[in-house]
């Protein structure tokens, strides 16, 4: 049976005070009683404590991104031995502001994907189209070509090791929402294109994440939908009781 997950980006949210600040919280609200995974990405500078402070807890930590390479001139950049050595064995990738602000393309997210699973990380792979796409009905082909180019090189046995997170650019930070007949839509369209390519244990057992204004009201009837493995959140997760309620919701 696939794991059900709730991931927090916090983006360049939180110095290292208020992240301190937001872990107490999320360790004091967050259900104990639910069979989910969570995960937190706090910024890159606060990683270390992030993992330090929830050691004996069930909550996760993610990095944001990360750079392809082992190591050398990339003035600024982070690798994937640097998160493994405090602890960080999850990483966020594709996500649409790297997309876009980063000009990160599929073939670079390609190689960022190998380099993160050579090192036995977790990706988080985001990915979705622009509201362009789907206003001329090309999102299932955007999606598609995604996938196809970002990470369908990945060996069967890799699928372990990767999630996947459909957001739609034109949901993320808008407050626009995917209705959850468009998100549950795009999901069984995403298991299914597993399907053909890696067969149905693959496509049975990835989690499949939503992310786009996910909040506490909405959260319920999205993860309610059949091929939605839960969520990643944004805005929301910046908020111990907006992230409990939201993780409750699964
Ligand atoms: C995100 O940045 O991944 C995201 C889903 O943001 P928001 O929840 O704020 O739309």
């Amino acid at each position: 049976m696939r794991t059900k997950i709730v991931a927090g980006n916090w983006k360049m949210h939180k110095n290292a005070e208020e992240t301190e600040d937001l872990l107490n919280e999320l360790i004091d609200k967050l259900p104990s009683d639910k069979e989910v995974r969570i995960i937190v990405a706090p910024t890159f500078v606060n990683l270390a404590s992030a993992v330090d402070h929830l050691e004996f807890t069930n909550i996760g930590v993610a990095a944001q991104n990360m750079h392809q390479a082992e190591s050398g001139a990339f003035t600024g950049e982070i690798s994937a031995d640097m998160l493994k050595s405090i602890g960080v064995d999850t990483v966020i990738l594709g996500h649409s502001e790297r997309r876009a602000y980063f000009h990160e393309s599929d073939a670079l997210l390609a190689s960022k994907v190998d380099t993160a699973l050579k090192h036995d990380m977790t990706v988080i792979f985001c990915f979705g189209e622009e509201l362009k796409d789907r206003q001329s009905g090309n999102h299932f082909n955007i999606v598609e070509n995604q996938l196809n180019d970002g990470i369908f090189h990945v060996e069967e046995k890799s699928w372990e090791n990767i999630i996947l997170a459909y957001e739609p650019v034109w949901a993320i930070g808008t407050g626009e929402t995917a209705s959850s007949e468009q998100a549950q839509e795009m999901h069984e369209f995403i298991r299914e294109t597993i399907r053909r390519k890696f067969g149905s244990n693959v496509a049975e057992d990835v989690s499949i994440l939503y992310g786009g204004s996910v909040k506490p009201d909405n959260a319920k009837e999205i993860f309610g939908k059949p091929d939605v493995d839960g969520g990643l959140i944004g805005g929301a997760a910046l908020k111990a009781t907006d992230f409990a309620a939201i993780v409750d919701g699964i």
